[in-house]
């Protein structure tokens, strides 16, 4: 029982996949269930590329492959919102209740970028990432109309630095990881484990690393969800059973799906 709930489809200007491209690969790799989450991010901070979903025909054209797939495939609507301390009222408004899953995600902190860098330039290394967990925390305390929180430790994959430690090897962002994770315990909302992470340093960490997986299993989190992240086909679920695999030597036995963003939960 296989579930990739993290694919990019052309509604993502960073993607060229259909979204029939998505639903035959992900038959072919033997998915039983997908949410396609495609970016809105609101005031997003580079102007050299626009992240704003056209909702109505994202979500019509999702509707129709739901019926061509039924019976074969369970596609769900999702979307990975781009979270920032000042569009939370935005994004709530833009949301409605149209989704059956939204992935929140950080790609830019203190109105800069991450992808291009310009969040990191004018900090050292831990100060950046202490930053970044920062305007997280601030987020979570104020807003939950999410399901999970996509990749935690996303600054781990741009190389801006030469290396790429785990967030909890320091002793303030480990405290501000453990914080988030209990507010987001408390709130019922889970964590991605985002499968891109294997592309990072020594290629054994997903996003988020093992370390703070371990601390949201310790704290009591239950809800976590898989995903690839996929911008191309064959990217698709890459390394599932292995990240199950680990999942269980961490001591989850479960994973999750969403349908109206109510969690339904699977032994795995
Ligand atoms: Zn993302
Ligand atoms: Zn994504």
């Amino acid at each position: 029982m296989l579930f990739d709930y993290h694919l990019h489809s052309k509604f993502s200007a960073d993607s060229t996949m259909t979204i029939e491209d998505i639903c035959e690969t992900a038959i072919e790799k033997g998915l039983e269930e997908i949410a396609i989450t495609d970016h809105h991010d609101i005031d997003y901070q580079d102007d050299a590329i626009e992240f704003l979903l056209q909702k109505d025909n994202y979500l019509n054209e999702l509707e129709k492959y739901q019926e061509k797939y039924e019976g074969k495939l369970t596609i769900k609507k999702g979307i990975e919102m781009g979270l920032q301390t000042h569009i939370l009222k935005e994004s709530h408004d833009y949301l409605k209740n149209d989704f059956d899953f939204i992935i929140g995600s950080f790609h830019t902190a203190e109105k800069k970028d991450l992808y291009n860098g310009d969040f990191f330039k004018n900090y050292s290394q831990w100060e950046s990432y202490i930053r970044y967990l920062k305007s997280i925390l601030e987020v979570v305390k104020n807003y939950d109309n999410f399901s999970v929180i996509g990749h935690l430790d996303l600054v781990r994959r741009y190389d801006y630095y030469d290396t790429s430690p785990d967030l909890m090897d320091n002793k303030e962002a480990k405290e501000i990881i453990r914080s988030i994770l209990k507010i987001l315990i408390e709130n019922n909302k889970g964590i991605e484990v985002n499968t891109t992470g294997y592309y990072i340093g020594d290629g054994k960490n997903p996003l988020p690393s093992v370390k703070i997986l371990k601390s949201y299993k310790e704290l009591g989190g239950e809800i976590i969800t898989l995903g690839s992240d996929s911008h191309s086909t064959d990217q698709i679920a890459y390394k599932f059973s292995e990240t199950i695999s680990l999942l269980k030597e961490i001591g989850f036995n479960k994973l999750t799906t969403f349908k109206n963003m109510k969690p339904n939960f699977h032994q795995i």
